[in-house]
């Protein structure tokens, strides 16, 4: 998919083009930049010259052309898409980003250099206003809008996150983070354009495997991978090295080499055992995943962390492998069980209390509301793993924000001898950690009540269940890997968008009182 960015003249298209192109190292073409050194004029000139429609024809084809070249970032002209057939053509082949700019802001941006600017030519405050009162409906029916009033550092990662696209650079080699509905049907090409080929093993679990892997199968077979299906039983009790170890006999039976693809197909167990084997196998080969649970979009499948349970506990093994491409296709969510996805979602509201009270808002509407915007959901979500990852990918620091929520949530998992899931435990564990932060004064009064409601709203637990023995919880907490030098470490949010994280705590009661 192409990515056009469109808006009035003077929005920032060619400026902020060239530096997303950058960011997500792909080519960028300017489009009227491009017809001018086609025709060898200003396109001031062939306004003039020709006429307005001569210059639309040239544009629809100068279009035309940029669409079948390969992937890229295109800056297009302010009226470029008020052909329907322009529009069409531009939304089959990519996502339009509208630029939205305060007319003040391009009034003077323009008068630096209005003598480019045809259509704006005389009185240009007046003339520039009733082109914008005539494209107003036009401009305002692009969905994907982004406001252009900030710095350029600042407007690019909200037009990463409106994409669903970040190429995360923290962890060795860079790599691509892709939230794409249907994106399943294509990733056969999406991993030959990223130099993957050859041989390839797709792991899956019993669940998933009858559901997507033929789909995944057929585009590797299409794109040229000669590939093998490994299906797994599901679920954590599995996530040992047993599995890791018929994990490396599947690939070496299916051919592998240092240079071929694993693939992981499925919620977080699925993609921590395959990264695992990946990392290990030959000492290491390449992985993609293609996350199905929305806890593993939005957590699991980014940030590199790989590896198995002992029956000692959760993820005592394990590597930082990053993969080569992650692509969540949220339509694959349709299938995913309720409870599944309502665990997912108590990560993605500790996301929205992390960094994003957009998301919070949106996810504080309750169940039906997310339902409705899962595919925005999943992408803001993910926008905000990423960039916690891109500042600290081994976490040393803010990537501890992350555990809001787990340390009370951890305990509350393990007293529970797993009946809670996951997600389940770290809502109940961010309503105290909440009630924590607010008798500490880290936290505004109301905030407690505030995450708890938004936590209810989409059918989360938020109390600890009566019947937990407060001192095997504060036991509990106690054994926590995460603690460092003896000390428990909390992540204590301080309002909507900001979470203070290693906050040591001596009295670990405080944190389960009322
Ligand atoms: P999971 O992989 O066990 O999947 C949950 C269940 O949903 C399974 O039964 C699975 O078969 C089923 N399922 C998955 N996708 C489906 C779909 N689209 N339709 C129907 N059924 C589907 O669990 P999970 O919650 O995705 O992941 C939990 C694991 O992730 C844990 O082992 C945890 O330790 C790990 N994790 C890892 C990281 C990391 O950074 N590596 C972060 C968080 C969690
Ligand atoms: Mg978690």
């Amino acid at each position: 998919m192409h990515i056009f960015l469109y808006g009035p003249s003077g929005s920032g298209k060619s400026t902020l083009g060239s530096l997303l192109a950058q960011d997500l190292e792909m080519p960028f073409l300017d489009l009227d930049a491009n017809i001018e050194a086609h025709v060898g004029m200003p396109i001031s000139s062939i306004m003039r010259a020709r006429g307005e429609e001569t210059f639309r024809d040239l544009e629809s084809l100068a279009l035309k052309d940029s669409v079948n070249q390969p992937v890229q970032v295109i800056a297009l002209g302010g009226g470029a898409l008020l052909r329907a057939e322009n529009r069409a053509l531009a939304e089959a082949h990519g996502q339009v980003i509208f630029l939205e700019t305060d007319p003040a802001v391009l009034i003077e941006r323009l008068k630096q250099d209005k003598n480019q600017r045809p259509l704006l030519a005389g009185e240009l405050e007046s003339s520039l206003r009733s082109l914008l009162r005539e494209r107003e409906d036009h401009y305002g029916s692009f969905p994907l809008r982004v406001n252009t009033g900030m710095e350029p550092g600042r407007i690019l990662p909200n037009i990463r996150t409106l994409l669903g696209r970040h190429r995360l650079r923290a962890m060795g080699a860079p790599y691509d983070v892709v939230v794409h509905e249907g994106g399943l049907d294509d990733i056969g090409n999406l991993l030959t354009s990223r130099g993957c080929g050859g041989t390839a093993l797709l792991v899956s679990d019993e669940h998933v495997a009858p559901l997507y892997a033929d789909c995944v199968l057929a585009s590797l077979q299409k794109a040229g991978f000669s590939v093998e299906l490994t299906v797994i039983p599901s679920g954590e009790d599995h996530k040992t090295v047993d599995t890791v170890a018929a994990l490396w006999r599947a690939a070496l039976a299916a051919g592998l080499d240092r240079k071929s693809t694993m693939l992981a197909l499925g919620g977080g167990v699925v993609s921590d055992l395959t990264g695992f084997a990946a990392a290990t196998f030959m000492r290491g080969c390449n992985w993609a995943v293609l996350p199905t649970t929305l806890l593993s979009m939005v957590d699991a499948s980014i940030g590199g962390k790989t590896g198995f349970d002992l029956p000692e506990g959760k993820n005592l093994a394990g590597a930082f492998y990053p993969p080569r491409l992650v692509l969540a296709d949220p339509q694959v969510l349709s299938t995913l069980p309720r409870r599944e996805l309502r665990g997912g979602l108590a990560e993605v509201l500790k996301h929205g209390v992390i960094a994003d009270p957009v998301l919070f808002d949106l996810c504080a509407q309750g169940e039906a509301a997310v339902m409705q915007a899962l595919s925005q959901v999943v992408k803001r979500a993910v926008a905000v793993k990423v960039q916690v990852i891109e500042q600290d990918p081994y976490e040393h620091g803010i990537r501890a924000a992350l555990n809001f929520g787990h340390t009370v949530g951890h305990a509350v998992e393990l007293i529970s001898a797993y009946s809670l899931q996951h997600g389940e435990a770290v809502a109940i564990g961010m309503a105290a950690e909440t009630k924590l932060a607010e008798k500490l004064g880290i936290a505004q009064i109301g905030l407690a009540r505030q995450i708890t409601d938004a936590l209810a709203g989409v059918g989360l637990p938020v109390a600890i269940p009566s019947g937990f023995a407060p001192e095997e919880l504060v036991n509990a907490m106690r054994v926590d890997k995460k603690k460092a030098d003896g000390v428990v470490r909390f992540a204590l949010p301080v309002k909507i968008g900001e979470v203070k994280p290693g906050v040591a705590i001596d009295d670990l009661m405080l944190a389960l009182e009322e």
